[in-house]
Order: C-alpha cells, then sequence, then structure tokens
C-alpha cells in the first residue's frame, strides 16, 4: 500500500494527466468499479443450494448443510454430483 507521501505524488501526477475539472469523474467511476467488484465478489461466494436427496446415499441434505448427514460428502461433492447426473 503507498504511503501518505505517494498518495499526494499519485493525485498530482492523476491532477496532470486529467485536469483538475475531470478527477471528480475519475474518482466517482473509480468508485463504481471497486463496488462492482465488491458485489462481483459477494456474488461469487454465495453457496449453492442443495435441493433434494443427496445423489449418493439418497438422505435428504438441508439446503444450507455444508455435508451431506449421510454419507458426509461435501455441499460441492454434491452439487457438482447433481449437474452430472442431470446433464
Ligand atoms: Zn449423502
Amino acid at each position: 500500500m503507498p504511503g501518505g507521501g505517494e498518495m499526494v505524488i499519485i493525485f498530482l501526477v492523476l491532477l496532470l494527466l486529467f485536469g483538475a475539472s475531470r478527477l471528480p469523474k475519475l474518482a466517482r467511476s473509480m468508485g463504481q468499479a471497486s463496488k462492482e467488484f465488491k458485489t462481483g465478489l459477494k456474488e461469487g461466494y454465495t453457496p449453492e443450494e442443495i435441493e433434494g436427496p443427496c445423489p449418493f446415499c439418497e438422505v435428504k441434505v438441508p439446503a444450507e448443510a455444508k455435508f451431506c448427514p449421510g454419507c458426509g460428502k461435501s455441499a460441492e461433492d454434491i452439487v457438482a454430483e447433481k449437474s452430472r447426473k442431470s446433464a
């Protein structure tokens, strides 16, 4: 991470490159990009829902479970196996 002095230099360089009038617009678009980046990260971490019984042991798995209560397979394995079977 750049320190305070480096931030000032970066700011001055940006000021020279884009001009003072364009900086607020640039800052806004940068803020928007980082907001969208965070939203994307959040969506990436949404756990996959398990629907119906486990494809390995046919035991009913709760949707928010991380492991099958019957065979101990992980939710990722169950989702992968389900999509493999339905394909
Ligand atoms: Zn199972």
